[in-house]
């Protein structure tokens, strides 16, 4: 099969689809590759690293759209990416679809297959796809909060991890699934005193063995939430609810029970953030204070670490890309429950019925 990967366009986004180790293994499986120039810049990989695992580089994403028989990139398609689209190819990658009708219509109308990374899922009900970026970005928390915390940035100026003779920061993690608990390892390897609240008890249970007592578990109600605010430095908002907005778990009112000068880093803003006063943010602009609270809230946190990231995405797709191009996506998603979860778009046809509630379309 013919894989393209094209540059990513949308503002700020570093990664790209297939790294070159992706391009090798495509390689020993028969496919021929073709990477848009330049499209692993951002992410640290050259032209020639691509040429020397054995892709063939094109000029402009019109070129690789044109030849590819499958698409395989990041984030979902701009609207300049999808009037290159056509029937009778693949396209893979995150498409977040529920809240962005004009996308949906577009890819539509194009007839392209489209098969979301943040609907397949696994044989545990996990999201394989989605997993990595959450590892990502929960190991950001803590380092983004303790710079966050840091006088010149407004912060109280404590340093988490504390130094003999004085006490280390708090941390309230707020969620203890895969982003609270990426968070949860970097906070306490900071040496800072951590908290987790979270309302599954299996969740709890297991953080509480994996940490062997170098961490508090609570059950999230709101009593346990207000009284972690009083004494937290840091607060992390890792909460998750599948399907639905971001519970708001703190109130603007709640800011003034807290320390002046302490962070919020609401890594679920992506989802409409957990804490009321938290809007969305960039990369270039990722911190600003209410009622002396500083707020942390950029929504592709990811993208800081492109290096990273497209490394760890890329070893979670390969798998689905190599299926997909060695079998065909229709016997792919046949032979594989699991992959048939991402399918959303085929030939005009709405193939997620979640996506078509959302957006009044059948499907
Ligand atoms: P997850 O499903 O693994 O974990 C969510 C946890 O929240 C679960 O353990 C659940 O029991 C808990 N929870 C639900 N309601 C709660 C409540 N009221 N109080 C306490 N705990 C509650 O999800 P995840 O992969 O850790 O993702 C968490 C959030 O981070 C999601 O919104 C995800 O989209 C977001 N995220 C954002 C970025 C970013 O760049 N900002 C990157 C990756 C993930």
């Amino acid at each position: 099969m013919k894989i393209g990967c094209p540059k990513e366009i949308k503002p700020q986004e570093f990664r790209v689809g297939l790294t070159p180790d992706a391009v090798r293994e495509a390689k020993l499986h028969g496919h021929e590759v073709l990477i848009q120039t330049e499209a692993g810049i951002g992410a640290g990989f050259s032209d020639e690293d691509y040429l020397s695992a054995g892709a063939q580089i094109l000029p402009d994403a019109a070129a690789v759209y044109g030849a590819a028989e499958m698409i395989v990139k990041v984030k979902e398609p701009q609207p300049a990416e999808r009037a290159l689209l056509r029937k009778g190819q693949v396209l893979f990658t995150y498409l977040h679809l529920a809240p962005d009708e004009a996308q949906t219509r577009d890819l539509l109308k194009s007839g392209v297959t489209a098969i979301a990374y943040e609907t397949v899922t696994d044989a545990r009900g996990g999201l394989p796809l989605l997993a990595p970026m959450s590892e990502v970005a929960g190991r950001l928390a803590p380092q983004v909060g303790s710079w966050t915390l840091q006088k010149a940035n407004g912060g109280s100026g404590v340093l988490l991890g504390g130094v003999p003779g004085v006490s280390p920061g708090e941390v309230l993690i707020i969620g203890g699934g895969v982003v609270g608990a990426a968070a949860a390892r970097v906070a306490v390897g900071m040496g800072a005193t951590v908290t987790v609240l979270d309302r599954s008890l299996a969740r709890l249970s297991y953080l509480d063995d994996l940490f062997m007592g170098r961490l508090t578990t609570r059950y999230a109600t709101a009593a346990a939430v207000a009284e972690g605010l009083t004494r937290a430095d840091l607060v992390v908002g890792a909460v998750l609810v599948p399907g639905a907005a971001a519970p708001k778990l703190v109130s603007r009112a709640q800011l003034g029970t807290m320390k002046p000068g302490s962070a919020l880093v609401d890594v679920a803003i992506d989802q409409g953030g957990c804490f009321e006063t938290s809007r969305a943010t960039t990369h270039q602009d990722p911190i600003y204070e209410v009622d002396g609270i500083l707020h942390y809230c950029v929504a592709n946190m990811p993208g800081a670490v492109a290096r990273t990231s497209a490394r760890a995405l890329g070893n979670a797709t390969l798998p689905f890309v190599l299926a997909l191009a060695d079998k065909g996506w229709r016997k792919a998603i046949t032979e594989d429950p699991h992959l048939r979860a991402g399918l959303a778009t085929h030939e005009g046809q709405l193939t997620s019925p979640p996506v078509g509630e959302a957006l009044g379309i059948p499907a």
